[in-house]
């Protein structure tokens, strides 16, 4: 563990994925490697976000260790993508979301993984429509 671990996600957490097809995806803030929905701020602009730390790099190498090398190699382009930046709700509420959505989202939500997915489509959910929070595929 290190002094900038943001999330309050452990490293080691084995993370159950929802499935269904859905794609894994880089947490920029975490490290976590998983198919749970996420906040994606997008700038279309090169290093709008910060340079991940080798730490991080590693982390989330260690996480998609058991995937196979093409994939890996995704992940790997989708954390070093400076123009982006997909974060858990949960780690971006944690960390301050900036568009102030996720806090809200993830107090009324049960959980993570797929209590998060399930409240995100529910009705219950003030924020259903969304644009950028992945919840499909
Ligand atoms: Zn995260
Ligand atoms: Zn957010």
């Amino acid at each position: 563990m290190t002094d900038n671990d943001q999330g309050r996600r452990q490293e080691t957490e084995l993370t159950t994925n929802i499935g269904d097809g859905r794609a894994l995806r880089v947490c920029d803030l975490c490290g976590g490697v998983d198919d749970h929905p996420r906040h994606v701020l997008s700038g279309n602009v090169a290093n709008i976000f910060p340079i991940p730390s080798g730490a991080m790099a590693r982390r989330v190498m260690a996480n998609a260790a058991h995937l196979p090398e093409a994939e890996q190699d995704r992940l790997l382009a989708e954390l070093v993508d400076t123009a982006s930046s997909d974060r858990h709700l949960d780690c971006c509420a944690a960390a301050g979301c900036p568009t102030n959505t996720c806090g809200l989202q993830v107090v009324d939500a049960p959980g993570t993984g797929a209590a998060m997915l399930e409240h995100l489509t529910s009705i219950k959910d003030r924020f259903a429509d969304r644009p950028d929070v992945v919840k499909a595929v």
